[in-house]
């Protein structure tokens, strides 16, 4: 019985590119838990959508092709009659050929032939945009529509917002794509070939990573301490190199194998099945101890493709909200926060708010650099309390480095992360009773109750409130949990 050919489209090429286990499992499980987008995930598509959006704005004229409650053939009929008509470009521009779907965000028609144009949300070009590129010129060939150019139109990183500069920037591919054009049908019938298939056996390796995370690494990837990508400073490239290697676990490492100070350690504490406190713990943490009021300081961010606050860039943080705890010289706890309210830059408020709330702290700590470099840029964007901040950022500490330097744990699993070693240090602080326990969904919920707040019922906003309250209050909690850990390991130690 011949085989039914399984229905590609741009996005599953892109994807069988990435990894044809990956494609099989999207066309023949499309259910799967792992392909449900998330909160972020889902912000991720709606910000591309706007990007979509305010690019046909720069095509006055422009015909859209409706997705929406519409069939394939139908949006194909209408692409033919808007081609046809005068309009200069076509949104949506919809394709079907060698069972393939493509649909083209604006194709511009240039003298006899078209120009297509590729909407990204990214701040530049990448490679990885080639091949999206090239399917949909090969797909409106098919079909009879000569393609004479196309570019990526992606978001300018030199913008700043209000209107300083084009938000958008262009990038011709012709060229590039021309190249991989003649690639195009020998991958489609690999991928159709492979998808009539039994689920091919591909290896792991960076392309689980690259161009993009793939939902599935939990089917496919061990989950073992012991498994290479767990030794301390490996990430995907490195990883991989080590399975070139042959090298897929920590015990296969040889003897002679060049490790740093921390791979060694985390062997050595693998091996013993301990934890490991460097004699210099005390050294490290007198800064921390010998100040009179220590604060803890935490930031959430938001992070939109579209900058939504004076002269921030496409894509940049910037702090919604914050959460400090100072220790006092008795050896109590004050606690102060903030959230940003409403669409307005809420960078002033929170500023004066933070200022207000560490005036009296001798030092400040943070867990890595990333508060650091956020009050170091807010010193532009708030400059009449630039020198509060400079101040403030005289004082701050960074904790994350002792631990790197003088602390392993085998349940640290090769990460410094401070979710990953809380619970083998401080096993009694947990994250568990809270709705949201993730940086990354904190942002995306910080941006919806400030921008779309006017469609979230209030019950639900205040509850979202609350949430992204006690949620940066755990960060801060941590930090003073994780210290006091660390103070008594050096006493003891
Ligand atoms: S985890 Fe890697 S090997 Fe497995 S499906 Fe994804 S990309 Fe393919």
């Amino acid at each position: 019985m011949p085989t039914v050919p399984h229905h590609l489209s741009k996005s599953r090429f892109t994807s069988g590119l990435q990894c044809h286990k990956k494609l099989w499992w999207e066309v023949h499980e499309p259910d799967a838990v792992e392909l449900q987008p998330d909160k972020v995930l889902q912000d991720l598509f709606d910000q591309g959508h706007q990007v979509g959006e305010l690019a046909r704005t720069r095509y006055p004229g422009g015909v859209l092709i409706e997705r929406s409650n519409t069939a394939r053939t139908e949006r194909v009929a209408a692409t033919e009659a808007a081609l046809d008509s005068d309009a200069p470009a076509v949104f949506e521009a919809t394709f079907i050929a060698n069972d393939t779907y493509v649909a083209i965000d604006v194709l511009e028609k240039r003298g006899k032939g078209h120009h297509l144009i590729e909407v990204k949300a990214s701040n530049s070009q990448k490679d990885e945009h080639i091949p999206d590129v090239a399917v949909q010129a090969y797909i409106a060939a098919a079909c009879g529509v000569e393609i004479n150019s196309a570019e990526v139109m992606h978001l300018n990183k030199e913008f700043r917002n209000p209107d300083m500069g084009d938000l958008f920037a262009r990038t011709d591919v012709t060229e590039a794509v021309a190249k991989f054009l003649p690639n195009v049908p020998d991958e489609l019938a690999r991928q159709q070939a492979m998808l009539a298939g039994a689920l091919p056996d591909v290896p792991i390796g960076l392309h689980c990573f690259e161009p993009r995370d793939c939902p599935f690494m939990k089917r496919c990837w061990p989950d073992s301490p012991d498994h290479i990508v767990q030794l301390c400073g490996v990430g995907p490239k490195r990883a991989a190199a080590y399975f070139q290697r042959g090298i897929q676990w920590i015990r296969d490492l040889p003897p002679t194998e060049k490790l740093n100070f921390q791979q060694r350690r985390q062997l050595k504490a693998m091996a013993e099945n301990r934890l490991i406190v460097e004699p210099t713990l005390a050294k490290e943490l007198k800064p921390f101890s010998t100040a009179q009021r220590l604060g803890f300081l935490d930031f959430e961010t938001i992070m939109r493709a579209v900058p939504v606050w004076p002269a921030m860039a496409p894509w940049q943080q910037a702090p919604a909200q914050f959460s400090y705890h100072e220790r006092q010289p008795d050896g109590t706890y004050t606690h102060a926060e903030f959230l940003a309210e409403g669409p307005a830059d809420a960078r002033p408020p929170l500023v004066e708010a933070m200022i207000t709330a560490t005036a009296r702290a001798d030092r400040v700590v943070m867990y890595t650099s990333f508060e650091k470099t956020r009050i170091r840029e807010m010193q532009q964007a708030v400059p009449q309390l630039a020198a509060e901040l400079a101040a403030l950022q005289a004082k701050l500490l960074d904790l994350h480095p002792v631990m790197r330097n003088c602390v392993y744990h085998p349940g640290f699993n090769g990460s410094y992360s401070l979710k990953e070693i809380l619970t083998p240090l401080v096993p009694e602080l947990t994250y568990d009773d809270l709705v949201i326990v993730d940086g990354r969904v904190a942002s995306v919920e910080i941006a919806r109750l400030l921008f779309v707040a006017g469609k979230i019922p209030r019950h639900e906003h205040d509850r979202v409130r609350k949430d992204l309250l006690n949620y940066c209050e755990r960060d801060t909690w941590a930090m003073v949990k994780l210290l006091e850990k660390l103070e008594e390991l050096a006493r003891d130690g």
